[in-house]
């Protein structure tokens, strides 16, 4: 079921992005190109329900009560003795018209639903604008944004934001920005390149690290070297195949320009960058600021230089600060760091103005063509579809919300008029992922359109459409529809998030920029107030903003179907541009070539002393692992844990099931059940009132199947499946109702219904797949290790994919249907569940005595708990899978077995992991040009991987490579303490109260078992490192490698090692 939520249409394409959930405002696929890959985890598929829980293998805890030790290299601090924190932090005593160090203080609010406080600032001298937002939260957040308004398709504002962050006046390290993930306690950082801005955020709880980080960040985008070679190193190069040898293949090469090369290869990205740049004409975003392909080589180092200087000047930068760390402080770093070296530029501010679109008088129709979808299903239905509309500026908060309502309202869920029409009826399997409500951008558009088309329906779909926006207008809404999405608003903006800083940093960025107010988009109350009145007593309102969206003649219709020779035409082109260039090229600039790639490579491997970078020191690390308190009882015999936390009058329910007994022959339905549970209805409600019923009172709201590994041994995992909801504490008994009737009175007796739901399944699955490769490859090879990696290929690999197009193609919906209702049956065994709840402390009883009700009707089934061990059936001889699909960059995914998280060498593996990525960053993405590339470690696997990747056998043989050289004496401590500092930022990165103590519980690890581990961390020398190498990656270790890549006809024709699969 589709909810409100950031990703309401499809999920974002950087896995780390950020946004304007935090505002309670969702948000249509946005492209925007980010730098870091440090958190690709196993998660990155849209359809999140098909896939196993992150929460499973991530154990974070919060520390707080830090010792600070002396600092060591250290930026100029503010200060560095106690200071007081949180609640207890010092109060900001400016007001409006002050001036201090340099800025002018212009406007101050109170944001009391949000309990925070608002400053925000103008630079005298320069202009710069700067909002800080005071708030006893300690995850402090620091972001600057320069307006960036690219006037071509070569990603000179991509390509920039990666060479900013390669060395600056103060650091002129190679890489300031990825030594600083290993020298800080950071929470995130990133920097990320939009359609029109460019931003730089980084959090940090430790006030320390927060000036070290800022010293830096500031220094890489005002004073960056902007060195010739990094901008060949990220951006494009020329270089022989064989480096030294003329005769080989001339390629071009650079990260960038893989990056791109995967993002566009991606289906969903690549309709939704043509989708803007045609609404768009004759405006920045007519143009793709990330870079296409055959564009980026255009670009020269001199057009870099140039952007960097007409763009990222304090007079069109936007400083935001967030947090309980005093802001007087901020402003002295940022005038002395950077700012006082700067006057006013107007010349700049005018540069950066984004016109508006001219209108167009009528529709506007083109017709494109993409790469064909990664499997061959549904051969009849591959056109996609869409109608959008220009509409306003987006400086207006009000219209923001009215128009996300309005979309909410036509589109979200079964119980919406475009979905029945559009979805439900079967004219389109999804819909397109520019649908929704897009005001990222200087103007805003509404686009509704659906994927998976037959090519004789497309008439009708656009009728179909038209009429159904018509008919809207002319009906209005249900009001129990209007008041469930407003429900979620509330719910949204009661929910304590961990990252709430982070994400206003990116969600209030998009109105600042367009010159809207930042401060805004924070009274959502007020703004929801105001709606309410807007339509009370069943004014047309919603009707009126519909009308006008019809009648508005800027529309685009997009029609698209894929051809396979899509890739094949870039290919070309690249190819001949290449040849014409090497027919040019005389003796002169073929050793020029030669001598800058032996420079650029000689440079990269060069040992560089980065000791000029701030840092973290290991003693800054606290020895003792916060404790999270819980209480343990049962209610009747289900076992409960009970989660004292400051939730903010919201309830949070979570209950597993033990599903190990299950007959086997269900167990690959287990996601397909869990998907649809809460899609087809339940006692008195058909599935268009469940959903609205689930809206109006509850949120978070999901079942999934979950695989948690036990702490002791890997052959023991738990196969479960988790209910998960939370609502506001006044809907509690309204929540377990809800369960009560989706557990006990399911209506999954509707074959016509079940069809549809496996159609939207399936293409959803589809047109993700290139997207998710490394999760895919990652998967495939765990299933050959343990019986918990074999279910998550059942469960949200390969297989499931192939299981779900066999449902689809078999059309065998009773049979379906009947193996659902007996894992029903099964599921519904009291014995089997076990529950948690979180709340504060004065709901407590209240919530108990709920769910106590909630659990009688269940009957007692004693269905029985096992261990399944694992037996693997397949080929042992062949450990290398090979699978082509339509991209044309590789997943590569290496496998080991790993130890159970108490075990003695666990730790020492996350150090040697760690110590290996630092090694493989440098092969992998700095020579070979990936994306990314590193070793992880978690679900028992040791996972050697690279992303997006133009190799092959090089990042093969850079995996092997980096074991030998781990075991060559060639691990230094300055290696182990930035290991050690990276995994503690992750270790004790903040958690919301909601997800505090879950994973633990699901596990079975407790606060003991956690100190043991910090411990153990803490104190890891190199010979640990040396052993475990020795001993899990050597050659007589099994492993297995899993690729996901363009058709290559050298891994196809080796049989011997290879084994070439069909998806
Ligand atoms: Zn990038």
């Amino acid at each position: 079921m589709i909810r409100l939520s950031n990703t309401l249409y499809k999920g974002s394409m950087c896995s780390n992005r950020i946004g304007r959930q935090a505002i309670g405002l969702s948000k249509t696929l946005r492209i925007n190109y980010s730098t870091a890959t440090t958190t690709i985890n196993n998660n990155n598929n849209n359809n999140n329900k098909s896939k196993l829980l992150s929460e499973d293998f991530n154990i974070n805890s919060r520390i707080n009560n830090k010792n600070y030790c002396i600092a060591s290299a250290v930026a100029a601090q503010p200060s560095t003795k106690p200071i007081s924190r949180g609640r207890e932090r010092q109060q900001i005593d400016l007001k409006i018209g002050d001036t201090l160090h340099g800025f002018k203080v212009v406007d101050i609010q109170d944001v009391k639903e949000k309990q925070l406080k608002t400053f925000r600032l103008k630079h005298i001298e320069t202009g710069a604008e700067y909002l800080h937002i005071d708030t006893e939260d300690t995850n402090n957040v620091f972001s600057v944004t320069f307006k960036t308004t690219p006037q071509d398709s070569t990603g000179v504002a991509h390509i920039l934001e990666h060479t900013t962050l390669c060395g600056s006046e103060k650091y002129p390290v190679r890489d300031p920005f990825f030594n600083m993930l290993k020298r800080s306690l950071n929470t995130y950082m990133n920097a990320w390149t939009a359609p029109d801005h460019t931003s730089y955020p980084f959090g940090s709880q430790d006030p320390k690290d927060f000036y070290n980080l800022m010293s830096v960040y500031l220094d890489a985008t005002f004073f960056p070297l902007l060195s010739e070679q990094d901008f060949r190193q990220e951006g494009h190069r020329l270089e022989f195949d064989q480096m030294e040898n003329p005769a080989s293949q001339l390629k071009f090469k650079g990260i960038v320009f893989n990056e791109m090369k995967g993002a566009l290869s991606d289906p969903n990205s690549y309709y939704a960058e043509q989708s803007q740049q045609h609404l768009y004409p004759s405006t920045t975003y007519s143009y793709n600021s990330g870079g296409e392909p055959l564009d980026i080589p255009n670009l020269s180092y001199q057009e870099l230089k140039d952007f960097h200087s007409q763009h990222y000047h304090p007079s069109n930068a936007y400083f935001f600060t967030y947090g309980d760390l005093d802001i007087k402080n901020h402003l002295k770093f940022i005038q002395e760091n950077c700012l006082n070296r700067f006057t006013r530029n107007e010349s700049i501010v005018e540069k950066t103005k984004i016109g508006k679109v001219p209108r167009w008088s009528e529709t506007k129709r083109i017709q494109l063509t993409c790469p064909p979808s990664s499997m061959d299903v549904n051969p009849e239905r591959k056109h996609k579809f869409s109608i959008s509309i220009l509409h306003k500026d987006t400086k207006d908060v009000f219209e923001s919300l009215v128009m996300h309502m309005l979309s909410q309202l036509l589109l979200r869920g079964s119980n919406t008029p475009m979905y029945q029409a559009l979805l439900e009826s079967g004219l389109a399997l999804d819909y397109t992922p520019n649908t929704g409500y897009d005001d990222n951008l200087a103007e805003s558009s509404f686009s509704v359109g659906g994927v998976g088309i037959r090519a004789e329906d497309l008439e009708k779909v656009e009728k179909t459409i038209i009429q159904t926006l018509e008919k809207a207008a002319e009906n209005g809404f249900a009001q129990n529809v209007i008041e469930s999405i407003l429900h979620q608003y509330e719910f949204a903006q009661k929910n304590v998030s961990a990252s709430f800083g982070l994400n206003l940093a990116g969600g209030l960025s998009s109105y600042w920029i367009h010159g809207g107010d930042p401060v805004s988009p924070l009274y959502l109350n007020k703004n929801v107030e105001r709606l309410r009145k807007e339509i009370a007593d069943g004014k047309p309102f919603f009707q009126n903003k519909i009308k006008e969206l019809l009648a508005n003649p800027h529309k685009l219709v997009i029609t698209m179907q894929p051809d396979e020779h899509h890739q094949k035409k870039d290919a070309d082109a690249e190819l001949a541009r290449l040849e014409s260039i090497r027919a040019q090229l005389k003796d002169q600039d073929v050793q020029e070539i030669i001598a800058h790639s032996k420079e650029l490579q000689a440079r990269q491997n060069q040992e560089q002393d980065v000791s000029c970078l701030p840092k973290i020191n290991i003693c800054d690390i606290e020895k003792k692992q916060k404790k999270i308190h819980h209480r343990d009882t049962v209610l009747e015999t289900t076992p409960l844990r009970v989660l004292d936390q400051p939730t903010n009058g919201i309830s949070y329910f979570r209950a597993t099931i033990d599903i190990s007994t299950l007959p086997e022959d269900l167990k690959p339905y287990v996601p397909i059940f869990c998907s649809f549970i809460d899609e087809m209805g339940a006692g008195q409600f058909d599935h268009k009132q469940l959903d609205t019923e689930i809206n109006l009172y509850t949120g978070k709201f999901s079942t999934s199947p979950l695989i948690s590994g036990s702490p002791f041994d890997l052959a023991e995992s738990k196969e479960q499946i988790l209910l998960k909801s939370a609502c506001l504490n006044h809907n509690t008994d309204k929540m377990f109702d809800l369960w009560t009737k989706i557990l006990l009175e399911n209506r999954w007796k509707n074959a016509d219904l079940l069809k549809i739901l496996l159609a939207q399944r399936q293409s959803s699955m589809v047109e993700n797949i290139p997207s998710s490769g490394l999760s895919y490859a990652k998967t495939y090879s765990g299933s050959k290790f343990s019986r918990g990696g074999y279910l998550g290929e059942m469960w949200s690999g390969l297989a499931q994919v192939r299981l779900t197009n066999q449902m689809v193609s078999q059309n065998d919906m009773d049979g379906i249907i009947d193996k659902l209702a007996r894992i029903n049956q099964f599921v519904i065994d009291r014995s089997l569940m076990k529950c948690l709840v979180t709340t504060e402390n004065t709901n407590i009883t209240a919530l108990e005595s709920s769910l106590a009700s909630f659990l009688k009707p269940f009957p007692i089934l004693n269905n029985g708990s096992t261990i399944n061990h694992f037996a693997n059936t397949s080929d042992t001889n062949a450990n290398k899978s090979f699978f082509a699909i339509p991209a044309t960059v590789n997943y590569v995914s290496q496998n080991y077995q790993s130890v159970p998280y108490t075990h003695q060498d666990s730790s020492n593996l996350q150090v040697l992991s760690k110590v290996l990525s630092e090694y493989l960053h440098k092969e992998i993405r700095e020579k070979g040009g990936a994306y990314g590339g590193g070793v992880s470690l978690d679900s028992g696997l040791i996972s050697f991987y690279s992303y997006r990747d133009p190799n092959l056998l090089k990042t093969l043989n850079a995996f092997n490579e980096s074991i030998q050289w781990s075991l060559n004496d060639k691990i230094t401590d300055k290696n182990i303490e930035s290991a050690q500092l990276s995994i503690f930022s992750d270790f004790d990165s903040p958690e919301s109260p909601s997800n505090r103590g879950v994973a633990e519980w699901m596990r079975g690890i407790t606060n003991e078992m956690k100190q043991e581990r910090r411990d153990r961390l803490l104190n890891i020398k190199k010979k640990d490192l040396e052993q475990v190498s020795q001993k899990y990656l050597n050659n007589n270790n099994p492993s297995y490698t899993t690729v996901l890549g363009p058709a290559n006809t050298d891994i196809q024709s080796d049989t011997t090692n290879w084994k070439s699969e069909a998806l």
